[in-house]
């Protein structure tokens, strides 16, 4: 059984957070630790622990991740100047919260796409 973590209770408004979006699949809020002007986290409802657990069931889920990751940059208005969008799996991706989510960066130059270990 999946475990849940505090992104349930965001998804829930249980607790609060800076909530950009929902939908029936998916919720988007801010990070609370940005990494760049913009850093927003899209959140499947469902908790999938991760990218390990996701199955062919979960195409839509995975595809809206993707389309509100794109109307969220335009509306912070990076969509022009770029963004990054990230998800991490597992201990070598660095993952801490067990429930997937993909991080949406941008407003800066955000270097090249991997870093070193640290
Ligand atoms: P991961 O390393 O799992 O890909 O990223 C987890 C992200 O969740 C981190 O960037 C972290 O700052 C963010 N985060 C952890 N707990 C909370 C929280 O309670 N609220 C919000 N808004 N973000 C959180």
């Amino acid at each position: 059984m999946s475990t849940e973590t505090i992104f349930s209770k965001i998804i829930r408004k249980e607790i609060p957070s800076d909530m950009l979006y929902q939908d029936d699949l998916v919720t988007a809020f801010r990070d609370i630790n940005p990494q760049a002007p913009v850093h927003v986290l899209v959140v499947p409802n469902k908790l999938i622990p991760t990218m390990n657990d996701a199955d062919a069931d979960d195409e839509a889920l995975l595809g809206r991740m993707m389309t509100v990751a794109k109307k969220i940059a335009a509306d912070e208005g990076i969509a022009e100047t770029g963004y990054r969008l990230l998800l991490n799996c597992g201990p070598d991706g660095h993952q801490e919260v067990m429930h997937i989510h993909l991080h949406l960066l941008g407003g800066r130059d955000l270097g090249r796409m991997v870093g070193r270990p640290g």
